[in-house]
């Protein structure tokens, strides 16, 4: 069978966009003539504008996402025989954090609803070696946060927001990753706000712990050579940042046009043989990085709209304490059934701020147009 040409892809990037092209290289041209590649001002200006922008008065820019989650357990001093709980319904790096600073991440089931952690499945979890939570805002949909700083702070447990996929999303007014201890955010091609390569930020209302994060992302330096303590590299790149800059200005449309197609999308597939992803509750926010619905029949539903030329993706089709790299852990099928449930049953549509009223069209004609038989939601 040959390949079917691909009419509505999953995402689009920069190179799509001539304009912002222009821009981006402008800004890389500015970096390169000054050879200034390693931090300095385009990495502190981007800084500043990334702080202002989640609305905290400090941002630190980093290597990757991943980076920013555990350079923040170790600023926090999380280590070797601590639990971080960690929602398994996420993507594999909000554990690999928690196990790079040493620490247990104690993977927990996610409600079948919003498809995110809650102040209950916290409160059922947190034990004595408790030292941290990391709330992830998956797909872009904000968590129900309040509850559960709340609860932690209780506890006398730092809250971690995982928003490597919600940059921008707000939540009761206030922007995700500026509501817990700290925010981490990625900067992968792909995100919502994406560079040309890796990069992350950490961002947080702590003076302490973002003067910790920034000696751990270079080395535990300052002044040059005097190395404070012990910490590694992981900043962002200048070249990356001048990127972020530009992108950053538009972040506010991008995100406008991805809650408007994610509304349209959302009506569009009313009568189609799918669930959709539940509605956003006010105060509450969904960025749609993904948009994801679910069909019992999820490979018959990608293979169909495969051979309509709409790509699809599976966010993620094995829930992390069912992955190799974490079957140590020894928690085994049927143990976390909301999650495991998902990984069958998720997929990932078409969603990209420049999708035209024609693609949204073309996706909800072929999802509507799946096989009766399949006409029953997962
Ligand atoms: C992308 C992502 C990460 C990791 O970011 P990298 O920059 O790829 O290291 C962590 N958590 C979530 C939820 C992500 O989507």
């Amino acid at each position: 069978m040959s390949a079917v040409p691909v009419r509505v892809p999953l995402t689009r990037l920069d190179n799509a966009d001539p304009a912002l092209m222009a821009e981006l290289l402008g800004a890389v041209e500015r970096v390169v003539t000054a050879a200034a590649f390693i931090l300095g001002e385009e990495v502190e200006a981007f800084e500043r504008e990334f702080a202002e922008y989640c609305r905290v008065p400090h941002a630190i820019g980093v290597s990757s996402g991943t980076d920013a989650l555990a350079l923040t357990l170790r600023a926090l001093g999380v280590g070797p025989r601590d639990e971080v709980i960690v929602p398994a319904n996420s993507f594999i790096a909000t554990a690999e954090a928690v196990s790079l600073v040493g620490a247990t991440p104690r993977l927990v089931d996610v409600d079948p609803c919003s498809q995110l952690i809650t102040a209950h499945i916290v409160e059922r979890n947190l034990t004595p070696r408790t030292r941290c939570v990391i709330a992830v805002h998956l797909y872009g949909r904000t968590v129900d946060l309040d509850p559960i700083v709340e609860l932690a702070n209780d506890a006398g447990v730092p809250v971690v927001e995982d928003a490597c996929q919600a940059h921008g999303a707000i939540y009761s007014g206030r922007r995700a990753g500026s509501i817990g201890n700290a925010g981490c955010f990625s900067f992968y091609p792909a995100k919502n706000l994406g560079a040309w390569g890796d990069g992350g930020a950490v961002v947080t209302h702590d003076p302490e712990l973002a003067d910790r994060v920034r000696l751990l992302r270079s080395h535990g330096e300052r002044p040059r050579y005097e190395h404070r303590i012990c910490g590694t590299t992981a900043r962002l790149d200048a070249l990356q940042a001048a990127i972020l800059r530009v992108k950053l200005g538009r972040l506010e449309h991008w995100n406008a046009a991805r809650r408007r197609l994610g509304e349209q999308l959302r009506a569009a597939l009313e009568d189609a043989p799918v669930k959709l992803p539940a509605a956003v509750p006010g105060q509450r926010d969904h960025v749609f990085h993904q948009f994801v619905v679910r069909a019992r029949n999820r490979d018959g539903l990608r293979a169909h709209l495969a051979a309509a030329g709409i790509s699809t993706g599976v966010h993620y089709p094995v829930p992390i304490h069912l992955s190799d790299a974490y079957a140590h852990l020894g928690m085994g099928r049927g143990s976390l059934p909301v999650a495991e449930r998902l990984a069958q049953t998720v997929c990932s549509l078409p969603m990209f701020p420049s999708m035209s009223g024609d693609d949204v069209a073309a996706v909800a004609r072929a999802v509507t147009g799946w096989r009766r038989d399949e006409q029953r939601a997962a």
